[in-house]
């Protein structure tokens, strides 16, 4: 099953909603990836407002 990025909050799901914010207003068009491993280490964590660790699309179209 394809990848989709939330484009509230661009977590990387495969589920039919984001498991982070709720939200079903998901796509396939994004691009890059960041793993938030240790956000409270993270500068993009900071610097994207990711308030959990996981995967994120950089762009989400
Ligand atoms: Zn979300």
């Amino acid at each position: 099953m394809a990848l989709k990025a939330c484009k509230v909050c661009n977590y990387l799901t495969e589920e039919r909603k984001c498991p982070m914010c709720g939200s079903e207003d998901l796509s396939l068009k994004w691009k890059g990836v960041v793993i938030i491993s240790d956000k409270e280490k993270s500068k993009i964590a900071e610097a994207m407002n990711i308030g959990k660790n996981g995967k994120y699309a950089i762009s989400v179209e």
